[in-house]
């Protein structure tokens, strides 16, 4: 069973693909919700509010750390913001789980928001998916023992680090499934 952070943003769509992947989810609002899941998503939205609603919780901001410690979390676009070890923009909690840094909205603002196909490589597997970039973050520095996941026009906007990934767009918002089949099913080995 896979949790959902559902304090704010697009937690929705993601419970849509691990339904479609044949995962069970539960949404977490507090840390109580965190038994018994075996990884998390922290979800796009805005991740200042996110900040905000985890800054009121402590005690689930301690129960995602030590979730982290053995239990895989995928973070899309706030989520990744959330998860990098720095931002741009220091009214923004980061869990530090992805050493990254990142810079918010540097795609641009929701006008400019687009749709187009990344380059996923995960070992020999090499598969291109829709995506939609939404007030993306970038992926400015990246740092040891951080894996490159996925490339748009060579900037890298998706990252592993052990268990955990991240990813500046939504695939979720395009029924794409590879990046949580990786994060919670295993990597996709091609022979
Ligand atoms: N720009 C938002 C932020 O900084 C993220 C946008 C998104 O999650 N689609 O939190």
């Amino acid at each position: 069973m896979i949790g959902v952070l559902a304090l704010q943003g697009n937690f929705d769509s993601h419970i849509k693909i691990l339904k479609k992947i044949n995962l069970k989810h539960k949404l977490v609002k507090t840390s109580n919700d965190l038994i018994s899941i075996n990884g998390l998503i922290i979800p796009g939205g805005e991740s200042t509010t996110m900040t905000n609603l985890l800054r009121k919780n402590p005690s689930l901001v301690d129960g995602i750390n030590s979730l982290a410690k053995n239990k895989p979390i995928l973070g899309s676009c706030a989520g990744l913001i959330l998860m990098s070890k720095e931002s741009n923009d220091s009214r923004v909690h980061n869990f530090a789980f992805l050493d990254v840094i990142t810079s918010r909205n540097a795609y641009g603002r929701q006008v400019h928001s687009f749709e187009s196909r990344i380059n996923v490589k995960d070992g020999s597997m090499k598969s291109d998916i829709e995506v939609l970039f939404i007030r993306a973050p970038k992926i400015d520095k990246i740092n040891n023992d951080v894996e490159v996941l996925a490339t748009y026009k060579e900037e890298v906007v998706a990252v592993r680090q052990g268990k955990h990934i991240g990813i500046s767009c939504h695939p979720e918002l395009l029924n794409e499934t590879l990046i949580h089949e990786i994060c919670f099913k295993g990597k996709h080995e091609v022979s």
